[in-house]
């Protein structure tokens, strides 16, 4: 005889059945998706190929697809909904490529596929596809079951630039969200709470000076390298003197061409990081380095603001609601040919040879260090209550931004990650739908934490997304990743 409780478990647990049954069903159609955009390797703002792929396969799927919402041609919105409509829920879905990157699929060793070329190094080209998994299957199910409420694919561009969140809060875009699944592939199968990673200002300084000739007339030249390598030094002394909670670096992007002209044009693009309450100040810190270093070598600049985003406030209820459904999809199984693979990765790598041995986490700020590394979903976990599920696509041991990521991304490990986290995604979207009290708990939880935190965007007055900052990266390479290309059929 079951009690009340138990028949609601039971039946439950039959309707995840047949969740996961419909994501299996459709999983092999997106591993090929994820292949196709690992191929594609599209740096921010540059995703067409990508971005087109997944808008098309909701539109297919009976989504409604709006293209280039928040001022970002690459961005998407993709809306299906029944009854009511209520709740909303919300995805968040990435799929941009980093620079350097590029790597064989499925190599143990490190061998790109075209020298020099992007590659998919923080497993992105499965993380929009998951998510694209997982709602077109959960809409099979609420249709069989006519359940009211909505589900909302956030297509969002340029994550490795931190660029595009802020502006789709900017435009409004989560008003009438009631809560937000975001993820990110990973080696692990957790989700955290709390507040989590760096706010960050990314931004260029461009100084002009005037040219010369370095020999005969250095008098007539005032040296925008200069200018770069004393805002350096300077920062580098103000970095002892800011909280131990920031991490401050940059890259020269235009250095000069050749020393017997005195270059008139340098850049440096700075990642300045630490807590929300922290940010603001050493930015401007590093601005007065800027203004010291141009007055010193008699040159000028210019500052462009790439992304300035929150850290991430992961909320508790929403954390605990997914981990409930990530024990109950459980831990992948692997093959021994996958485990071999995943040994020599490792062997070769330099990582420690434990094979596919992950943990299955619930982390908070009690449980894990807060780490330097920063997202754009910060802002979005400030307007709506938003946790990352972490799901494992890549061998133990890799870290993000490496070429072992990529080598991994178009492997069976990639793929039986995609499937277990497109069935957490579409579990806890169920349950939310299902159970009212459950999202009230996580909307109480959230109110809590606005009243606390209340939004403000960091990004200046009248900034615009980065449109182009990747463009002559990618078209450099463009022509010879095309010969590559898998196909997405
Ligand atoms: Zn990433």
């Amino acid at each position: 005889m079951f009690d009340a409780l138990e028949e609601f478990m039971a039946t439950m647990n039959s309707e995840k059945l047949k969740i996961a049954k419909a994501v299996e069903a459709r999983q092999e159609r997106f591993w090929k998706i994820s292949h196709a955009i690992w191929s594609y390797a599209e740096l921010g703002f540059e995703e067409v190929k990508s971005s087109t792929l997944l808008a098309n396969t909701l539109e297919e799927a009976g989504f409604k697809v709006e293209r280039g919402v928040a001022w970002m041609p690459t961005a998407f919105g993709a809306t299906w909904s029944q009854g009511t409509g209520k709740p909303v829920i919300g995805f968040l879905g990435e799929y941009d490529a980093l620079p350097m990157l590029s790597q064989k699929g499925g190599s143990p060793i490190k061998e790109p596929v075209v020298p020099g070329a992007p590659g998919h190094g923080c497993s992105h080209n499965t993380m929009c596809t998951m998510q694209a998994l997982a709602v077109i299957s959960l809409k099979e199910i609420m249709q069989e079951k006519g359940l009211n409420g909505t589900l909302k694919v956030f297509g969002s561009p340029a994550e490795e630039l931190l660029a595009s969140r802020p502006y789709m809060v900017r435009a409004g875009l989560f008003k009438d969200v009631d809560v937000v699944l975001d993820c990110h592939g990973d080696s692990t199968f957790k989700v955290a709470y709390g507040m989590e990673g760096t706010a960050m200002y990314s931004f260029i300084v461009a100084f002009q000076g005037k040219t010369s000739h370095a020999g005969s007339f250095p008098w007539m030249g005032r040296s925008a390298v200069d200018a770069v390598e004393l805002m350096h030094a300077g920062t580098e002394r103000m970095r002892e003197h800011l909280p131990v909670t920031q991490r401050t670096h940059w890259v020269t992007t235009e250095g000069g061409e050749t020393p017997n002209v005195i270059p008139d044009r340098a850049s440096t693009w700075y990642y300045v990081r630490d807590l929300d309450e922290n940010v603001e100040s050493n930015f401007r810190w590093v601005l007065d380095c800027a203004q010291g270093a141009a007055l010193m070598t008699q040159t000028t600049y210019e500052l462009k603001v790439i992304a300035a985003v929150h850290q991430r406030f992961g909320n508790k209820a929403l954390a605990e609601l997914v981990f409930n459904n990530i024990q109950a999809v459980g831990k992948v199984e692997y093959t021994e040919e996958e485990e071999a693979y995943a040994k020599a990765l490792q062997k070769e790598a330099g990582f420690p040879v434990e094979g596919m041995d992950y943990p299955m986490q619930l982390t908070s700020p009690d449980t894990e260090p807060l780490r330097g590394g920063s997202s754009d979903v910060g802002d979005v976990t400030l307007v709506a209550p938003t946790v990352s599920m972490r799901f494992p696509v890549r061998v133990p041991g890799s870290p993000s931004h490496h070429w072992t990521v990529v080598s991994t991304g178009v492997t069976s490990i990639a793929h039986k990650g995609i499937t277990a986290g497109a069935k957490v995604a579409a579990f806890s979207a169920f349950d939310l739908l299902t159970t009212p009290e459950g999202l009230a708990k996580i909307r109480a939880e959230f109110e809590e934490l606005a009243r606390k935190r209340p939004y403000k965007t960091f990004l200046p007055e009248g900034a615009h997304p980065p449109l182009q900052v990747y463009s002559r990266l990618m078209e450099r390479y463009r022509g010879a990743m095309e010969k590559f290309y898998l196909q997405p059929l």
